[in-house]
């Protein structure tokens, strides 16, 4: 048999590798220095309770044949999408329905197989830098052309570049598209996407027929008392004719390991005369059996009142800490990005450093592991990305030496 070519013209995932084995080399030859890690794109603080309790009682049901569960539907069990559609839509003035909510194993698994709905021939457009799972699906299925690895590109993908000198909003492309990934809150970059802005892709892609993927997996640390950030992308008016969004419950509740995430597909979406929410109907009962019974009910306890009041406290954890990081770094006259709506602070490198070179000074000076930009895209490059998911004494202490270094 032959494999699937579209693998051998991967570049290797050199990413977080790479950061892994200058920082091992690092603690090697540096034992007694205390490593700080503020690289880490997961949460560090535990499940909260009301999710503990209802996984708990779930296993229960599951123990006794009055109440147990085995396949359920694989569009998720009709309570959860019920409570998904309502709290967070209907109840917040957002007309979406439960059989347009589709409960999946995570944001990453959707925002990759979606690519099964869309022919060959679709011309992708994402940002650069970028979340790397947007181009890698579409490589392997063949949507990438050829790698340039003096680019850092794929010839057939559409780059748009989001950095500090356009304010981090991608440009309508030059070039024709047909899938436009658009992220917000932004990973890596932190930034967000206003209502006018998102309205600007969405008229466009009702003009041209094309479809936006709208990756709202950090939608609850937008912080409503600055400026008009939508939620989801259907806030948006015309967005139901022209939008797909996907949600996860990893960072927003602590799923990362657990495993939860939906999409949201509506009736109303449709392209060369096929319906996409039928379309993706049939595709996840062909591939996919449904997410666990006992993480389902767990996610339904995140709606709770205690549930929404627990999820809440840590979020603020973690947006605490980007904005100590965010401060600390503009305090010693580092441009830095993003923190606010958003557990990510994507700062710009001192002039003449580059991401890998700032990289390896923060690790030798300050004892502190950040993920270079250059990793997430050739944009990305005078770029590196922190995160809040530390420790409230981590983060301190990080900021602390960072001042240090450059005072
Ligand atoms: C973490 C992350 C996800 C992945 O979410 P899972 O639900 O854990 O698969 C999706 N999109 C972005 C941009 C992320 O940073």
């Amino acid at each position: 048999m032959n494999i699937n070519e579209n693998f051998a013209k991967m570049p290797g995932s050199y990413l977080f590798s790479e950061i892994a084995a200058r920082t091992e080399k690092f603690v090697n030859n540096n034992p007694d220095k205390k490593l700080i890690r503020l690289g880490i794109g997961d949460v560090t603080l535990p499940l909260a309770d009301c999710v503990i309790d209802a996984m708990k009682a779930a296993v229960d049901d599951l123990s006794k044949s009055e109440t147990f569960h085995g396949y359920g539907p694989s569009e998720g069990i009709a309570s959860l999408r019920g409570i998904i559609a309502k709290s967070d839509f209907i109840e917040k003035g957002i007309d979406i329905s439960a059989d347009e909510v589709f409960v999946s194993d995570g944001a990453k698994t959707d925002c990759s197989n979606i690519v099964d709905l869309f022919s060959l021939d679709n011309i992708i457009a994402v940002c650069d830098p970028v979340y790397p799972v947007y181009v890698d699906s579409n490589v392997i299925a063949g949507r990438g052309g050829t790698y340039d690895a003096s680019t850092q590109k794929w010839s057939d993908i559409v780059y748009m570049p989001t950095t500090s000198e356009n304010d981090f909003v991608p440009a309508i492309p030059g070039r024709p598209a047909d899938v436009v990934y658009l992220c917000s809150p932004n990973n890596p970059t932190g930034t967000v996407l206003n209502y006018d802005q998102l309205k600007t892709w969405v008229d466009w892609a009702n003009e041209r027929g094309a479809l936006l993927l709208f990756d709202a997996a950090y939608e609850r640390f937008i912080d409503d008392s600055e400026g008009n950030i939508p939620h989801s992308i259907f806030e948006v008016e015309g967005a139901k004719t022209c939008a797909i969004e996907f949600k996860s419950f990893s960072k927003t509740a602590g799923f990362t390991g657990v495993r939860l995430g939906y999409c949201v597909i509506p009736n109303d979406l449709t392209r060369s005369g096929q319906n996409l929410n039928k379309l993706w109907s049939r595709r996840q009962n062909t591939k996919f059996n449904g997410a666990s019974y006992i993480v389902q009910k767990g996610a339904e306890s995140v709606y709770t009142d205690n549930g929404k009041a627990q999820i809440e406290k840590n979020i603020l954890y973690y947006k605490n800490n980007a904005r100590i990081i965010k401060e600390g770094l503009e305090s010693v006259g580092l441009q830095a990005y993003g923190g606010i709506h958003s557990p990510y602070v994507w700062c710009k490198t001192p002039a003449g450093v580059g991401s890998w070179e700032f990289f390896d000074e923060l690790l030798q000076k300050c004892y502190i592991v950040t993920t270079p930009g250059a990793g997430f895209g050739p944009s990305g490059e005078g770029y590196i990305r922190l995160t809040g998911f530390g420790t409230h004494d981590n983060t301190s202490e990080a900021v602390s030496r960072i001042k240090k270094l450059f005072a």
